[in-house]
């Protein structure tokens, strides 16, 4: 089935008691034993599981076609159990473009625990042939990445991965499996922050995981995530359950949007440069078509001049929140240098657009007069 009919149709759920149409919400924390002590749907506490959190990771599973899905409290949180899956000594390569949240969790946390990692340039297979060392577990992708938009092509690093014995990763929180599927391409394991385009309405924070195949690490990923607790409430299951159903209409307008903005702006005299992987200049573009059927709806440009005319630029716009995160409906622009850090390589003359579901005419009429004079 295409994934429009998946978003819908994943779950064998019914709800015996009043055959409502959408699931119920079950708070409660936890579930009485029948007469032989058993537990009748196997719900034992709510840390454990819950009927909520668990109809949202039968959606995940059956989106990103991978047979396990874990549903977390964060997309950090979801990043962290797969780490925690490691252990001390081993070493872990990550994009050198990436959420800046992944690189500070192995910085600031697990260098703590002696797990040590390498960035390098996915996009060049021989930077990480190069990179990997007899001690190395693990290949952390991330297509397109955040901010640069840079592609990484799955099926080579992947298979490169498998020829060294290396579980590959890939946080697909930007393209979402309607656009890519990562498992699909050779990949062991699928990263998602749901907080953007699953939950896609900016009003709950979720992560996920999802493995190809039951395996000794999703089930010692499982036991962290119970032990640990780093679970969503079942008003957050629930949310993103919810999103999903949308997700395809969404994420196809939002692309078609995309694109017609950065052919737009990649047009402008005010603008130095656009990173979206639809744009024939794009060097990622051909990689892109391959692995994505549509290009994401994020986008980043790099005015003419620096910080200062970025944010003159971003201070014009009525359309655009200026706001960080990404995937909901509205569209929204950000300084991401700003929010990095001091410690950031973000180009200083840097805006991330997450481009929403407005007109793109509309859109489009903003940018211009924001950029009129510039
Ligand atoms: C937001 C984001 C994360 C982190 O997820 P949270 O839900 O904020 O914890 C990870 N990766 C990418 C690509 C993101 O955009």
């Amino acid at each position: 089935m295409h994934p429009e009919t998946l978003a819908l149709h994943h779950s064998d759920f019914k709800d015996k008691n009043a055959a409502a149409v959408v699931p119920p919400l079950y708070l409660s924390t936890t579930y009485e034993r029948d007469e032989n002590y058993e537990l009748p749907q196997g719900y034992l506490y709510t840390r454990a599981g819950n009927p909520n959190r668990h109809q949202l990771e039968q959606a995940l599973a059956a989106l990103e076609g991978g047979s396990e899905a874990m549903a977390f409290a964060s997309g950090q949180a979801a990043t962290m159990t797969l780490l925690q899956c490691l252990k001390a000594g081993d070493h872990v390569l990550i994009p050198d473009d990436a959420y800046y949240g992944t690189p500070a969790l192995l910085q600031e946390l697990f260098l703590l625990w002696g797990l040590t990692f390498t960035k390098v340039d996915t996009t060049d297979l021989a930077a990480i042939k190069e990179a990997i060392r007899p001690e190395t577990q693990l290949i952390w992708l991330e297509t397109p990445s955040n901010p640069l938009l840079k592609v990484s092509d799955l099926t080579a690093v992947s298979k490169l991965a498998r020829e060294h014995g290396l579980l590959s990763v890939c946080d697909n929180t930007w393209a979402t499996p309607v656009l890519q599927r990562p498992l699909d391409l050779g990949c062991d394991v699928v990263m998602h922050s749901t907080t953007k385009y699953l939950g896609g309405h900016s009003d709950v924070l979720g992560g996920a995981l999802v493995f190809k195949q039951k395996s000794e690490m999703s089930e010692r990923a499982r036991q962290i995530q119970t032990l640990g607790g780093a679970v969503p409430s079942p008003f957050d299951c629930w949310l993103v359950a919810r999103g999903i159903k949308t997700l395809a209409v969404r994420i196809r307008q939002q692309s078609a949007n995309a694109q017609r903005l950065a052919e737009f702006l990649e047009n402008h005299a005010a603008i130095e440069r656009v990173h979206y992987p639809g744009l024939t200049s794009h060097p990622g573009h051909k990689v892109a078509q391959r692995q994505m059927i549509l290009s994401g709806g994020m986008l980043s440009v790099q005015v003419r001049g620096g910080k200062e005319e970025a944010l003159a630029f971003v201070k014009k716009l009525n359309l655009f929140t200026v706001a960080t995160s990404l995937g909901g409906v509205e569209s929204l622009i950000e300084h991401r240098a700003s929010t990095e850090g001091p410690d950031t390589l973000t180009p200083q003359n840097l805006l991330r657009v997450s481009v929403g579901l407005e007109h793109a005419d509309d859109l489009m009429a903003d940018l211009d007069q924001a950029l009129a004079g510039m």
